[in-house]
């Protein structure tokens, strides 16, 4: 019990989370996170220095079981930054030209991978194949090809490939999740998803297809179209999709600005979705079922997740994602933990399918099939 509360302190949760509901998500995640004596701490070097990695970086310091060791980076003045903040020792340094030599380092047991998209795949092969599990930011890759190598290349190299999916461990979107299964809301019949934000810098690799692989689908629209799938708790098997540009010159071929889709799933559900760069404010997801609803806004930002449901408002406890996250995935790795919502590979290549389908509808104008199984 001693560590479990000291988890929760570590956590950063209100006084509110202290008092037991009927059912608490973050209790069922921190129950598994008792530590005894045989837990092992997931000693995780970050590859990519920049304002995500930052955070990460940031969040593993209140881990109960996770440990920022190593660093990967082409900037050697951040490396020297790093080293001192977090007391990072030299032989844990690596660039991006000698990592593979970190299949000689027993102190580091995964590598983060938190770099521009399109450099995701070469890098977590390489990880891969020097011995070390991976962590991968969404979206794993830039097509659904590109992450299937991921997946092939982690299952050669016995290794584990989980995807940075912060929502799948909020409790919030926890506890919606148990209510749908629960049967709270009736049989689900919609989910609508709207992500966006207006992008500033021009020259920043995210609009730059050959970093980014697209625009504002692979950043923020992934999150309603992951949403759509654990809101809804079913795989779609139609998509279609349409493409708007407020500004051609700055998005240009190959950088989506604005997408709205939709998804049918074989229940007979709809999903109505926004992906943007060109709207504010645009964090929201509403699911309706036969029986009752849930609303949250925001829905994916880095919190507090706020909602409601019929039923009335989200109440469980705030934590930083990142946190939950990567002691959850310190789970996964040496527990074989199985989280609700899955993180693992083939997880991330359901939703690279699904971007590369969205694509296609806007090429063509059709409507196209899915088969994500
Ligand atoms: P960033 O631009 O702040 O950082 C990117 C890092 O990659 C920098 O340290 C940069 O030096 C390095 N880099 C290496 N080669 C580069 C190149 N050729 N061009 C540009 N940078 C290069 O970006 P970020 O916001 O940290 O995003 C990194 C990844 O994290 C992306 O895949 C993004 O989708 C993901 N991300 C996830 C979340 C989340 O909530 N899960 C949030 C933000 C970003």
């Amino acid at each position: 019990m001693k560590t479990r509360r000291i988890f929760l302190q570590k956590a950063s949760l209100s006084a509110i989370a202290l008092s037991v509901p009927a059912f608490n998500p973050l209790a069922a995640m921190t129950d598994s996170l008792t530590l005894s004596k045989d837990t092992k701490t997931l000693r995780v070097a970050i590859m990519g220095l920049g304002s995500y990695g930052t955070r990460v970086a940031e969040a593993i310091q209140k881990c109960a079981r996770t440990k920022l060791v190593g660093v990967i980076s082409g900037t050697p003045s951040k490396v020297e930054d790093w080293k001192s903040k977090y007391n990072i020792p030299a032989k844990n340094c690596y660039n991006y030209e000698n990592f593979d030599a970190i299949k000689d380092n027993p102190d580091i047991d995964a590598v983060y991978v938190i770099t521009p998209n399109a450099q995701h795949k070469d890098q977590v092969i390489r990880v891969a194949k020097a011995g070390k599990h991976a962590i991968c930011e969404k979206p794993m890759a830039v097509n659904a090809a590109d992450g299937q190598a991921m997946v092939d290349a982690c299952k050669a190299a016995g290794v584990q490939l989980l995807i940075g999916y912060r929502m799948h461990f909020e409790p919030n979107t926890l506890e919606v999740i148990r209510m749908r299964k629960a049967g709270e809301f009736g049989d689900i019949r919609f989910f609508q998803g709207l992500c966006g934000f207006v992008i500033g810098d021009p020259t920043q690799w995210r609009l730059n297809p050959a970093l980014s692989g697209g625009g504002a689908m692979m950043d923020i629209g992934i999150y309603a179209i992951n949403g759509a799938r654990y809101m809804i708790g079913e795989e779609p098997i139609w998509v279609t999709a349409q493409e708007t540009k407020s500004n051609p010159d700055k998005f240009i071929e190959g950088i989506d600005e604005t997408i709205t889709f939709q998804f049918g799933f074989a229940s007979g559900a709809t999903a109505s979705c926004l992906s943007t760069y060109y709207m504010n404010n645009l964090d929201k997801f509403y699911l309706n079922g036969s029986k009752g609803w849930a609303e949250m806004q925001p829905s994916t930002g880095y919190g507090p997740i706020k909602g409601e449901t019929h039923k009335g408002p989200l109440s469980e406890p705030i934590v930083t994602h990142q946190t939950v996250q990567m002691d959850e995935m310190a789970a996964i790795i040496f527990d074989g933990k199985k989280p609700e919502v899955p993180v693992n590979g083939e997880e991330g290549v359901k939703d690279m399918k699904i971007i590369d389908a969205i694509f296609k509808a806007v090429k063509t104008g059709e409507k196209v099939s899915l088969n994500l199984g």
